[in-house]
């Protein structure tokens, strides 16, 4: 019999110790779960059409502040009337059985409060990136979600993509013997001051809550380590009017406990997307590296550096992670990027923010 591309990919996963992430689709029944989508904005606007592709997950509802927006939406997505909400009405949603799965993608600072506000509703989470603006904040919502006996998820992408996952596998596998050395480099050239990503109050902070979180995510799960010590250094132009409240550049090293070392980078300054994990016998290389499509990969094998080919994926990175979230609920896994998962990237970037300031290593 001819394996599908599907059991390849597992097998793939398995044969490298990672968890899968198309593994519970021959367990999960063949329904499709809703998910209320919050906040209409840029990111939903990437989200909402990947719901065409997904085997097990649906937009049921939308919650957004402008009424005339979600009306609009509604009709593009099939969500009917009684399934739109604004941020008072939210709680509703309690009582709307069609909605299994809230995801939040609204400004960092409003993660923690909708996340409560859905699991007292009843609902199961997901939750976009960072988590929140705190980690005392994302302890918080994994206690919530843990009391309500919902699930929650984080909704850090590139563990569902392809070329993502293949960099893991490769790593974990020894295939560049082992890892020394991780470069992590992710950023860009913010725009317009008055936007909400560059006030403290909703953004949790500056580049690393925003962006330079793909390279602290990166190292660890390129690695599968998590790390024992941080070093940061900040550079941030105090007098440009897109800096008042929040970082800029805030560059930092991650010590692991194999003595593997990171040096990644985040900006808001110049624009930086791709990885490289340098091991005894080689390398991986990405760029870019965590883009919505297009990751390339490249590899260092016996002296020769080589593109090196993606594998096939079942399905795009987006409704790859909507489906995972809806299967877990439907067979009780638990997500392979959990609350959890958030958590530890947050008291990672509370220990980065705290080297920078006080100018000294930082013990985890
Ligand atoms: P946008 O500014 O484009 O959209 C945020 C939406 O939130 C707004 O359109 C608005 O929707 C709603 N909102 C509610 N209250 C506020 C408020 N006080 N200020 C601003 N907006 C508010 O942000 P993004 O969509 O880019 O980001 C949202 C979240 O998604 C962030 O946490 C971000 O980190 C994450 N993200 C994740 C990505 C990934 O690849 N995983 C990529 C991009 C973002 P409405 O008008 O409907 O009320």
């Amino acid at each position: 019999m001819k394996p599908t591309r599907r059991f390849l990919m597992q097998f793939g996963a398995a044969a490298a110790g990672l968890a899968p992430a198309s593994r519970l689709a021959a367990s999960a029944p063949d329904r499709r779960l809703g998910y209320a989508i919050v906040g209409l904005g840029g990111y939903a606007d990437v989200i909402l059409p990947r719901f065409a592709e997904c085997t097990h997950s649906r937009v049921a509802a939308l919650v957004s502040g402008s009424p005339e927006k979600a009306r609009r939406y509604a009709e593009r997505y099939g969500v009917p009337q009684s399934g739109l909400y604004d941020y008072r009405t939210f709680d509703r949603i309690r009582d709307n059985p069609d909605v299994d799965i809230v995801y939040v993608i609204l400004p960092n600072g409003l993660h923690h409060e909708y996340t409560l506000r859905a699991a007292a509703a009843g609902k199961h989470v997901l939750c976009e990136k960072p988590m929140a603006n705190t980690a005392a904040e994302a302890e918080a919502m994994i206690a919530a979600c843990r009391a309500a006996d919902r699930k929650l998820m984080i909704g850090y992408r590139c563990h569902f993509e392809a070329a993502n996952r293949e960099a893991m596998r490769i790593v974990r596998a020894g295939e560049i013997g082992r890892p020394r050395v991780v470069t992590a480099e992710h950023g860009f050239n913010i725009g317009d001051p008055a936007q909400w990503r560059l006030d403290r109050a909703l953004a949790g902070g500056g580049s690393l809550m925003d962006i330079g979180i793909y390279s602290l995510q990166a190292a660890r799960y390129l690695t599968g380590e998590e790390p024992t010590q941080v070093v940061a250094m900040e550079s941030t132009d105090r007098s440009d009017p897109r800096f008042k409240t929040v970082e800029d550049t805030i560059n930092f090293q991650l010590r692991f406990p194999s003595g593997a070392v990171a040096n990644c980078v985040s900006s808001y300054g110049s624009h930086h997307n791709r990885y490289r994990v340098v091991g005894t016998e080689g390398w991986i290389d990405a760029e870019p590296g965590t883009a919505y499509s297009g990751n390339r990969l490249r590899r260092l094998k016996d002296w020769r550096a080589e593109d090196h080919p993606v594998p096939e994926a079942p399905q795009n990175q987006f409704s790859a992670q909507l489906d995972h979230l809806s299967q877990c609920v439907m067979t009780g896994a638990e997500p392979i990027v959990a609350g959890e998962e958030g958590l530890r990237d947050m008291r990672i970037i509370e220990a980065i923010y705290r080297s920078a300031r006080e100018e000294r290593a930082v013990s985890l």
